[in-house]
């Protein structure tokens, strides 16, 4: 009695642990193809960190505005506002740099609306013409800016906005580090044919650690060329 008793015991044990090994199986394959899922619609979604935009794929809706702007605290003398996980990220780098000794960072330009963009955009291509003025200036709902996503860096006492920021001890620091708080350096030397834009190592782009970090564990340097996009370098009208 005792004996088959145990012996039915072990047998509906393994059942069980049949049902439990088929549960977690069927389980683990529901968040495979979820998770593929997720990164397939990522890139197209505008509130998404892992947005892509480049001159092929405008932001959709091309008007769109981020609903959690706000005010970095820290290292932000113009006041720039982005969305809230960027600033947090943002305060972060700006301690870890400082701590090193790789100077103070800047906030130099954070989120630009439609609506400034479309300023900027004009007054550039009415100044410069059209080719050259766009080669300075995004066509609203194109930028980066506009995601909340996007910052451009510079570092007390360095000039900014030029390509001379790579060479400097912040600069340095900044493409070196910026993976492990989530950024990108978004247009890296060299890639112009595959984002559109010259070497900016100013602007970087928040795609949040565990993107950040795959792109530089496998030295991937655009989001085109890691998420298999085609090369962007023109406007497609
Ligand atoms: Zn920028």
């Amino acid at each position: 009695m005792k004996t088959r008793n145990s012996k039915t015991n072990q047998r509906v044990a393994r059942i069980y642990s049949v049902r439990a090994l088929a549960l977690v199986l069927a389980l683990s394959l529901t968040a495979v193809t979820s998770v593929a899922a997720s990164a397939v619609v990522a890139i197209d979604t505008a509130t998404s960190y892992q947005v892509v935009v480049n001159k092929t794929r405008p932001l959709r809706p091309v008007t769109y505005h981020p609903s959690d702007l706000v005010r970095v605290p820290k290292y932000n003398p113009y006041s720039r506002i982005v969305r809230r996980d960027v600033s947090a990220a943002i305060v972060l780098l700006g301690n870890d740099m400082k701590v090193a000794g790789q100077g103070t960072l800047i906030v130099q330009s954070g989120y630009r609306s439609y609506g400034s963009q479309t300023t900027i955009h004009k007054a550039k291509v009415r100044a410069l013409g059209k080719v050259h003025g766009e080669k300075l200036a995004a066509r609203p709902g194109y930028s980066e800016h506009q995601t909340g996503l996007a910052v451009d860096f510079a570092a007390r006492g360095v000039s900014t906005l030029q390509v001379s920021f790579a060479k400097t001890k912040a600069g340095i620091w900044l493409a070196a580090n910026a993976y492990r708080y989530g950024f990108v350096l978004r247009y890296p030397s060299g890639k112009t044919s595959i984002t559109g834009y010259s070497f900016e190592p100013w602007h970087f782009r928040y795609v949040g650690v565990q993107v950040a970090t795959a792109m530089h564990d496998q030295a991937i340097t655009t989001l085109e060329e890691f998420y298999s996009l085609p090369a962007a370098p023109n406007y497609l009208n």
